[in-house]
């Protein structure tokens, strides 16, 4: 079975759209997402582009603020603040990566937890592995969905995460063992990589290797998530080998049209909760 995240993310954001309907009758005012680019790194452009185009489909008030390369850091920090007290923006992504001059830990920690709708400020990180109420990071949560969609009861299974960053990993390896599942979280100094792989009834690939993850890693009948998103020669591909193992899998997401489009409805997800949330307290 191909996992086809295109349809997935498509029937989220019609959801989300008739939740911002309701907002909008309830409230006379809709969920507002602000994202600041810095410098013109071209996949980030690509990214933030459609980020706001999906936003103002599903009738999100979208903005977007483009710094050039140079900005100062401190610019980009006021604005944060200046948006954390504005009540039209529900949610602030500050789009990674960053200029180097510009500290990324300072970013992250200076937007109000109640609208990092990225989840990946400390309080968001904390709540989220303490089992609490969180903002969760979107391609996690996007790949969480996509295997909640193929398989409902993960009690007990063995899933193996490829890659350790706080973006991917470390959330994935959260959301799982919520799920009841036996977790090993893998990284660059795991000895057998494929020894642990073909343990996996769930594996998730979120590493940056192209085709990493071959047939003869894969148990029979596992469901592998492919969050990876390599260029090569030969275009767009993920961390797993995936005209091989689909044949053994008993599913796998594609690359591209597989995790990539649920991150962004996961996104709007996020902005509609933070939305709600800060009218609920
Ligand atoms: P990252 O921060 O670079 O982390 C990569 C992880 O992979 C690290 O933990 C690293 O281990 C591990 N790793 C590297 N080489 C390895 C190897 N040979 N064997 C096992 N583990 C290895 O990357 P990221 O931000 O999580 O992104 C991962 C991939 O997902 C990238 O291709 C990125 O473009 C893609 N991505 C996709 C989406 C989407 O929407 N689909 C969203 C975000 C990212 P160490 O910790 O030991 O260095």
């Amino acid at each position: 079975m191909i996992i086809d995240g295109k349809k997935a993310s498509a029937a989220l954001r019609e959801e989300l759209k008739e939740k911002v309907s309701k907002l909008k009758s309830t409230y006379n005012t809709v969920p507002g997402l602000t994202v600041i680019l810095v410098g013109e790194d071209p996949p980030s452009k690509i990214y933030v582009k459609n980020k706001e185009k999906s936003a103002v489909e599903v009738g999100i008030n979208s903005e977007v603020i483009h710094y050039p390369d140079n900005i100062e850091e401190k610019v980009v920090l006021d604005k944060i603040k200046e948006l954390n007290k504005n009540d039209k923006v529900s949610g602030i992504l500050v789009q990674l990566p960053l200029p180097k001059h510009i500290d990324k830990r300072k970013v992250i920690e200076t937007i109000d937890p109640s609208k990092d709708v990225d989840g990946l400020h400390p309080v968001n990180v904390g709540n989220l592995s303490s089992g609490y109420d969180s903002t969760i990071p979107c391609t996690p949560m996007g790949c969480y969905l996509l295997i909640k969609n193929t398989e409902k009861n993960l009690n007990g299974k063995h899933a193996v995460i490829i890659g350790r960053s706080n973006l991917n990993g470390k959330p994935m390896t959260q959301l799982l063992l919520k799920e009841n599942c036996t977790v090993t979280i893998t990284h660059s100094k795991t000895k057998d990589l494929k020894a642990e792989c073909k343990r996996a009834d769930i594996i998730v690939a979120a590493v940056g290797k192209p085709k990493l993850v071959k047939a003869d890693w894969v148990k029979k009948d596992a469901i592998v998530i492919d969050v990876g998103i390599n260029k090569t020669d030969s275009g767009l591909v993920g961390d797993v080998d995936f005209d091989e193992v689909s044949k053994i899998a008993k599913a796998i997401t594609p690359v591209p049209g597989g995790v990539g489009p649920m991150t962004i409805a996961c996104l709007l997800s996020n902005t509609v909760e933070c939305f709600k949330r800060a009218r609920s307290n």
